[in-house]
């Protein structure tokens, strides 16, 4: 059990200016270093004396991991660029609102201000058990304390569950997923560029990690081609209070609608399973229907199939249908009719 104390345990405090002395850092450390952007999620793991990594490298000198870049090929943000410096940069809001919306609807304007993209995409997951330093399965232990009759889990899974029934909290993810968007990896042997969707794994894959980061990585920017720029977007969290609060759940999605009917669309949910969930069987399903509210039912009933609910989490799979639903047949309402 977590003993909150007012003094963190200690560690060595490095301050690197370039991308490369971080790197160089993290390689020699390796399962020792903690990586510190916005630190919100940090410094609740290091004041809670859960996580005591010997270093501690803080990325918030390296000015090339900030600010939105238009490229070749759309927009690169770097990793540590705030979440309020994306609700309010130009490109993002004239060509990628989707991000922007996503964005602004985090926690809080404090949290907005000082919180990071890469932090946001990155970030642990918010189950109270875990948090609280119990010693379940994704803290290396052999149980789950959210997953029994009594348990706390309203907030958890509903589909994908492993062992661990925890799911990803972050708002911007199921945004970049819509948007095709590339994370871009600083390992020592270069850089890795992968799909945003394959960022995030479940408990399948690795109980005690949300992200695909090993020891020595870096995510250094996340680009964004202009593919979906300018699309229709369509976001919406649900969440418990209007501030300063974690998705029950949220939905992104890009669509073209062409001659009445759908052209291309990508869907992403949060906050159902313990990874972003890229909806690809709704994707093939809907193209070539009109995005209208039987499209959105049928939409709906189908990004929910196999979803199974714990002791008090019921609720999550009509509100995951009906976002789902909304989000194809909402557009029809607001700009088709
Ligand atoms: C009260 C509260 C409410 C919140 N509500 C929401 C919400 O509603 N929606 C939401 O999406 N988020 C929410 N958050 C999360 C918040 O928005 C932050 O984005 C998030 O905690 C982490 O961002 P950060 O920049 O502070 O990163 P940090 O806390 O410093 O880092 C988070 C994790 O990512 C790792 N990391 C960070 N950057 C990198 C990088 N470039 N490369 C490798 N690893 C990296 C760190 O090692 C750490 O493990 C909330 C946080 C708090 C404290
Ligand atoms: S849901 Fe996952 S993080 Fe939470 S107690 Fe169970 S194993 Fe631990």
């Amino acid at each position: 059990m977590a003993v909150i104390r007012d003094v963190m345990p200690a560690f060595e405090l490095f301050q690197p200016s370039s991308v490369a002395d971080a790197q160089t850092l993290l390689e020699q450390y390796g399962p020792d270093a903690w990586v510190l952007a916005g630190g919100l999620d940090s410094f609740d793991w290091l004041k809670d004396r859960i996580k005591k990594p010997k270093a501690v490298v803080d990325l918030s000198g390296i000015e090339e991991l900030k600010g939105v870049r238009p490229s070749s090929e759309g927009i690169e943000i770097g990793a540590l660029t705030t979440l309020t410096e994306i609700v309010n940069d130009p490109i993002v809001k004239e060509k990628y609102s989707l991000l922007a919306q996503a964005s602004e609807a985090v926690a809080s304007p404090q949290i907005r201000n000082q919180g990071t993209l890469g932090g946001n995409v990155t970030q642990d997951t918010r189950c109270w058990y875990y948090r609280a330093g119990w010693p379940c399965y994704r803290a290396g232990g052999n149980i789950c304390y959210a997953d029994t009759p009594v348990s706390r889990n309203r907030e958890h899974a509903i589909l994908y569950a492993d062992r661990c029934v925890a799911v990803n909290p972050s708002d911007s993810a199921p945004a970049l997923i819509a948007l095709d968007a590339k994370f871009v990896i600083r390992t020592s042997k270069g850089d890795e560029v992968v799909d945003a969707q394959d960022y995030f794994i479940g408990p399948d894959i690795d109980i005690t990690r949300m992200h695909i980061l090993r020891p020595g990585h870096l995510l250094a920017a996340i680009r964004i081609p202009s593919t979906w720029a300018g699309t229709q977007f369509y976001f919406e969290k649900v969440r418990d209070r209007n501030v300063w609060d974690f998705p029950l759940l949220n939905v992104a999605s890009a669509m073209v609608v062409s001659g009445g009917v759908i052209e291309r669309i990508r869907i992403a949910v949060n906050a159902a399973a313990a990874r972003p969930l890229r909806l690809t069987a709704v994707e093939k399903a809907v193209v070539g229907q009109p995005p209208s509210a039987a499209t959105g039912e049928m939409a709906g009933k189908l990004a929910v199939r196999g979803a199974v609910a714990l002791q008090f989490n019921a609720y999550k799979i009509p509100l995951m249908s009906n976002l789902v639903k909304r989000a194809i047949g909402g557009v029809e309402e607001a700009k088709w009719t």
